[in-house]
């Protein structure tokens, strides 16, 4: 057995009293049905407890879900970024190589309007003067059509520039579109982000509150394991009575439950669970024998409960007097050779070894309660 909050007490509906008489007998019974009584709501408990572990285990898929939704739009938005930055890069090269298209076609057609002006204009001297300076007629023509050669190479270099620059708009415009559409997909990819950032915000929350819901109920739980705990040795004590047997454990080391050395599997006290992998309380020591071992009682007592027993599966629990009660947990099928109300010895077999219940190999779950709380078998061995 593993967690305190995991343990579901199946007691079977009518546990008989054979061992009590008369008045004994009634305070049995009354014992018996108050035990009943917790145990049902010690079963409420569990199921609730187990509700409980289920929907935290689904919102925590669900937020593992969605942070790594949130991991990739977060990436996508880095990506899209980028590629934003690029464009502005690129827009903003556009733009120079528009402001020096504009510079070149400004210097051509000035310095085209001043051939024109120099020609037509200001200096129609100066060109009457080089088409007067021709010495023949063939040089006049000469001159007049280089002239006019280098007036028609002008525009066609302005006109080129004019293309240059149409051109280098229409670029521009398309990386104006595509920044655009560029910063629609940023901001889109911002909105999911931050979407996304609140539905965790919200699920982080839900999970505090299961948490807590399951603390509680754990809490609960233990409670009523504690209540069962009294119960049982209540009836101990009433069978003690009817059968006119003295408890007589004083202190000082109960035995080993075994005939020979075995490992410790798994201390007393937090672990992480075995099912689950959570945090959770181990209330007992396990050891590792293998199936069939025989289980020893650890000291001179009564067996105040034998059957199956939730979590520890079928279960031994010995009341020693003093205070002191010990459970052996996980008994193999049909093992167990002693029954409820039976006085044992210190060294008397019990049972054997199993892994009925909540165990995950074959093993001893052995506790030790001090006034009905679990303690550390341990310090009770050595
Ligand atoms: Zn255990």
């Amino acid at each position: 057995m593993s967690t305190i909050i995991a343990i579901s007490l199946v007691l079977p509906a009518a546990l008989e009293a054979n061992t009590a008489n008369g008045a004994v007998s009634q305070q049995l019974q009354q014992v018996i049905d108050q035990k009943e009584k917790v145990k049902k709501q010690q079963a409420q408990t569990s199921q609730q407890l187990s509700s409980v572990k289920q929907e935290k285990a689904a919102t925590q898929q669900e937020a593992d879900q969605l942070q790594q939704k949130l991991e990739a739009t977060s990436a996508q938005l880095t990506a899209l970024e980028t590629n934003l930055s690029h464009l502005d890069d690129d827009l903003s090269k556009s733009k120079e190589q528009l402001t020096e298209a504009d510079k070149r076609i400004t210097s051509r057609s000035g310095q085209l309007k001043q051939m024109i002006e120099s020609m037509y204009v200001n200096g129609p001297q100066s060109y009457l003067e080089v088409l007067m300076g021709s010495t023949t007629f063939n040089d006049f023509l000469d001159r007049v059509q280089d002239l006019v050669l280098l007036a028609g190479k002008q525009k066609e270099l302005l006109a080129a520039n004019i293309r240059d620059k149409q051109q280098i708009e229409q670029v521009e415009a398309q990386q104006e579109k595509d920044q655009e559409q560029q910063k629609a997909l940023v901001t889109q990819e911002q909105n999911l982000k931050q979407q996304l950032a609140a539905q965790e915000v919200q699920k982080t929350v839900e999970l505090a509150t299961l948490n807590s819901q399951e603390q509680v109920l754990a809490e609960q739980s233990a409670e009523q394991e504690k209540e069962l705990m009294q119960f049982a040795a209540q009836e101990s004590k009433l069978i003690e009575e009817s059968k006119k047997v003295t408890l007589t454990y004083q202190g000082g080391k109960l035995a080993w439950p075994f005939s020979r050395n075995y490992p410790i599997t798994s201390p007393f006290g937090y672990r992480s669970d075995p099912f689950t992998g959570e945090r959770a309380f181990h209330d007992g020591t396990d050891i590792g024998a293998p199936k069939g071992t025989d289980i020893l009682a650890a000291e001179d007592g009564i067996v105040s409960v034998a059957q199956w027993y939730g979590g520890y599966g079928n279960c031994v629990i010995i009341d020693h007097g003093h205070g002191i009660m010990t459970l052996y947990g996980h008994m193999l099928n049909d093992s167990m050779v002693v029954k409820k109300g039976d006085t044992v010895k210190r060294g008397q077999k019990i049972g054997e070894v199993g892994m009925t219940g909540r165990a995950t190999g074959y093993h001893l779950h052995f506790g030790v309660y001090l006034n009905y709380d679990a303690v550390d078998p341990m310090k009770y061995l050595k």
